[in-house]
């Protein structure tokens, strides 16, 4: 008999992307947190999930295996989490591959959008923090330029260098929203909506992406995300009740100087939701 996980995070990076820590210190940091359903999901990447699974496995942590694909969607970019893959899925596999094909160009051209700003070496600066370097991030040029002291934080640069608009900024294509909902469906995982409170996006807007992601076979959507206030939880519980969408609890968690909810951390599902886990329940210990 499986009984429900009470404290399950279901959205975090390692250094296969842009975390800070090694799969198996996330898996270790998540279970000394007391998460009992763990999904590790880098960026357009599974690299890491036979080391995570192996550590969950050793700690007795039950895992599922994710991932988080990067998609273009009317001007703005979206994240679309997939739970319960099959990671060797051929048809996810040549999906990834070809998001993570767009991140080695755009690195190059925003390195040169930088050095036309007086800003040089960028690149070889971001890579000394990319510890995969087949998945450069915005995040890793973050790190760099707070390093020579472009800004105090991340998220001040961010702000002044790497959103649209500002010097760092590259337009890149991304995977299409159908095209990566098929991708997670083709490998056997239920896609869900990343931090819906994040995205640019109007109501009306929203509600146009939610019914898009139905319709390509969307399953599921962050309700308690790392960066969603009180206000915007109840938001998006009202929307994954409108739009019938299973609901997730994810702490985006990328490293403890870097997000300001750990492991394990957030807060709990409002009432009358389903949650994503109840189709998991193959991953339960
Ligand atoms: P990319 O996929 O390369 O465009 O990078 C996106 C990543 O940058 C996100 O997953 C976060 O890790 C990080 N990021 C995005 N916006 C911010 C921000 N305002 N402050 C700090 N990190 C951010
Ligand atoms: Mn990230
Ligand atoms: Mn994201
Ligand atoms: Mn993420």
């Amino acid at each position: 008999m499986k009984t429900m996980p009470l404290n399950p995070d279901l959205h975090c990076h390692s250094t296969v992307s842009d975390g800070w820590l090694a799969p198996a210190e996330v898996v270790a940091r998540a279970a000394a947190n007391g998460v009992d359903l763990l999904a590790l999901t880098d960026h357009d990447e599974t690299g890491g999930l036979a080391a995570a699974a192996a550590a969950a496995r050793t700690q007795g942590l039950a895992f599922v295996p994710g991932v988080e694909v990067s998609v273009s969607w009317a001007e703005e970019t979206v994240h679309i989490v997939g739970l319960g893959i099959d990671a060797a899925n051929p048809v996810l596999d040549a999906g990834l591959r070809q998001v993570r094909s767009g991140r080695d160009e755009r690195a190059r051209r925003m390195s040169d959008a930088l050095a036309e700003r007086g800003i040089h070496g960028v690149l070889e600066g971001a890579l000394k923090y990319a510890r995969n370097p087949a998945l450069v991030s915005r995040a890793h040029f973050a790190r760099y330029l707070v390093e020579i002291g472009c800004a105090p934080s991340a998220g001040e640069v961010f702000r002044h260098y790497l959103v649209r608009g500002k010097p760092g900024f590259v337009e890149t294509q991304w995977a299409r929203l159908d095209e990566a909902v098929g991708w997670i469906r083709a490998a056997g995982g239920v896609p869900v909506v990343a931090h819906p409170g994040r995205y640019r996006l109007s109501d009306a807007q929203m509600e146009t992406l939610l019914a898009a992601f139905v319709d390509a076979g969307g399953q599921g959507v962050e309700v308690v995300s790392g960066s969603h206030s009180a206000t915007k939880v109840g938001k998006f519980a009202r929307y994954a009740r409108r739009y019938g969408l299973l609901a997730s609890r994810a702490s985006d968690f990328h490293g403890v100087e870097e997000s300001a909810v750990d492991l394990g951390r957030c807060d709990p599902l409002p009432a009358g939701l389903t949650p994503v886990w109840e189709r998991l329940t193959d991953y339960m210990i």
